[in-house]
């Protein structure tokens, strides 16, 4: 529909309705020659309308040729139209043709300028952002970067910006980042990394995305400061924790002495037994805190190796049933799988270790002597969808359990469903978030179900070995 202020006015309008009656006209006029030249003779008279009709009828196509041409050639220029400019069909017939392509062209107009003043705030926007974001078409070339990037890419500035239609390879040297930008393309999947070689002494988070119509874009994040303040962090605790250290074991030490060799007053006995008691807790916690500050630096090293699912659940049940009493819990060795895992063998030992000392602090039942839990292994299918597969080990109890809304808390630090219970056992409240993070770290997953009063099931999964 044409607009308000779309109206063009046709210069010059000609009627062909008009043309053609006037050729009719014509046509009947040389009949009626004929017929005064030839009378009597009815098939010159016949002869002469019908070449009168062909003469006209040429004329006639001659006459609308370039009409339709201008038409065609106003069509093509779309949406640059000018109807003040173009030479117009004068043609009264094509008068209403000629308006709508006005009105269209003006439409047209205006919302490609909407789509530019779009595409230029999607711009600024990108380039006023921290982090360095590139599109790559599918084959891998610059499709486009913001200036970030631009600051980023060696060689390059704002005013000699951009090397689009160039392959990605050729700016960015940076195997991460390259690697990333390679799996979102291949593999449609989004592909997360950090690379500290992209620029000396600065680290980033490269994430890349595939884009529905093919091609990837990857954002760079600088998270040098952010990394700073972790390490400080870090280091500050297990700098604590390893001063600690060193009191914490003399007046255990000195306790444990007293305790054995004086002969002390009830009193003095138990004053003394609650000083060890909290001086091992807090053995435990800077113990737990370093462990911590381990596995959460970015250099600690898991170093994943092909070990059969079996002997790891054996290997930990063996190794906590010599610290376990016979009449304090029943450890017991479920259905096992022979199939490899990649893991690294000695957090996988404390991981273990860690969840069947929970299951023995945590995993008895109401009336039950003794805490029983149940360790166990078997066969998954892989939840990346590559065909490897994984394996899942499983630590049960059958204890009190936990509330559902505790059970997605657990894995947090200092998280306890039940603080004085916890303090009562040792517990730091630690535990489950190192194991989690060394779970993740070496590609595995971990969570817990739990029933209240049934008892709880923590399952690790971890990749099989190819
Ligand atoms: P803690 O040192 O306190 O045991 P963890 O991180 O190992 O710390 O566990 C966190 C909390 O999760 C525990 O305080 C306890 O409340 C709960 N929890 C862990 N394992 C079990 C279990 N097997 N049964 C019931 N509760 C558990």
């Amino acid at each position: 529909m044409a607009e308000a202020g779309d109206n063009v006015r046709v210069r010059g309008r000609v009627s062909f309705a008009l043309w053609i009656f006037a050729m009719m006209l014509a046509v009947a006029a040389l009949a009626g020659l004929a017929a005064v030249l030839f009378p009597g003779r009815p098939l010159a008279i016949w002869l002469t309308g019908i070449a009168a009709a062909v003469v006209f009828s040429g004329v006639a196509r001659w006459r609308l040729r370039p009409e339709l041409r201008q038409l065609e050639q106003a069509i093509q220029v779309l949406p640059e139209f000018d109807p003040d400019s173009a030479s117009l069909p004068r043609m009264s017939e094509l008068a209403d043709s000629v308006q709508a392509l006005h009105g269209t062209s003006q439409r047209l107009k205006k919302r490609l300028s909407r789509a530019q003043e779009d595409r230029l705030q999607l711009e600024a926007l990108l380039d006023s952002m921290q982090d360095a974001v590139v599109a790559v078409d599918a084959a891998g070339r610059i499709q486009w970067t913001n200036h970030t990037m631009q600051r980023l890419i060696p060689g390059s500035s704002v005013q000699s910006p951009v090397r689009v239609g160039h392959a990605l390879v050729q700016t960015v040297r940076d195997p991460e980042v390259l690697e990333c930008v390679k799996t979102a393309l291949a593999e449609r999947v989004v592909c997360e990394r950090r690379t500290t070689t992209l620029l000396p002494g600065r680290i980033f988070e490269v994430n890349a995305s595939p884009m529905p119509g093919g091609g990837a874009v990857a954002v760079l994040h600088d998270i040098t400061r952010i990394e700073q303040v972790e390490r400080t962090q870090r280091d500050f605790v297990a700098n604590v924790s390893h001063e600690l250290r060193t009191p914490l074991t003399s007046i255990t030490g000195y306790v444990e002495t007293l305790l054995d060799h004086e002969t002390l007053s009830p009193v003095a006995e138990e004053f003394l037994s609650t000083i060890l008691k909290n001086a091992t807790r807090m053995n435990r916690l800077t113990e737990d805190l370093l462990t911590m500050a381990r596995v959460e630096s970015p250099e600690a090293e898991m170093r994943p190796k092909p070990v059969r699912a079996d002997v790891l659940v054996q290997d930990a049940v063996e190794a906590m049933r010599g610290l376990v009493r016979d009449e304090e819990a029943e450890l017991e060795t479920g259905a096992t799988t022979a199939a490899e895992v990649m893991a690294d063998t000695d957090s996988m030992m404390q991981v273990l270790g860690n969840l069947i000392e929970n299951g023995i602090k945590y995993g008895r039942a109401r009336n039950a002597a003794k805490s029983r839990v149940v360790i166990s292994a078997r066969e998954v299918s892989g939840s990346n969808g590559d065909g490897v597969g994984a394996v899942e080990f499983s630590v049960r109890d059958f204890g009190q359990g936990i509330a559902s809304e505790h059970l997605g808390r657990i894995f947090e630090r200092f998280y306890r469903v039940d603080k004085a219970r916890s303090r009562e056992s040792g517990g730091t409240g630690l535990g489950l978030a190192i194991a989690r993070h060394m779970v993740e770290s070496q590609g595995g997953t971990i969570r817990a179900e739990s029933e209240l009063n049934a008892g709880s099931n923590f399952l690790v999964t971890l990749p099989r070995a190819r």
